[in-house]
C-alpha cells in the first residue's frame, strides 16, 4: 500500500511588479515658440511676462504670462 504524497509546492516569492512611474514631461512653455500674428512665422518667444516679441519681424504684442 502505497500513501500518495501531494506535493505542496509553496511559491513565497512572487515577481513584485514595480509600477514605473512616468515621469510626466513638463512642457516648457516659456520657452516654446509661436506663430507671430503679424508674420505669421513661429519665431515669437517671450520677451518678459506678458510680453512677447517676434523674433522675424520684431512685432511686440501683450500676451498671456506664459501663453500667447
Ligand atoms: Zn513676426
Amino acid at each position: 500500500m502505497g500513501k500518495g504524497q501531494g506535493t505542496i509546492g509553496r511559491f513565497g516569492v512572487r515577481y513584485g511588479r514595480t509600477p514605473k512611474t512616468k515621469l510626466k514631461k513638463i512642457e516648457a512653455k516659456q520657452k516654446a515658440t509661436y506663430v507671430c500674428p503679424s508674420c505669421s512665422y513661429k519665431k515669437v518667444k517671450r520677451l518678459f511676462i506678458g510680453v512677447w516679441q517676434c523674433s522675424k519681424c520684431n512685432h511686440k504684442f501683450a500676451g498671456k504670462a506664459y501663453e500667447v
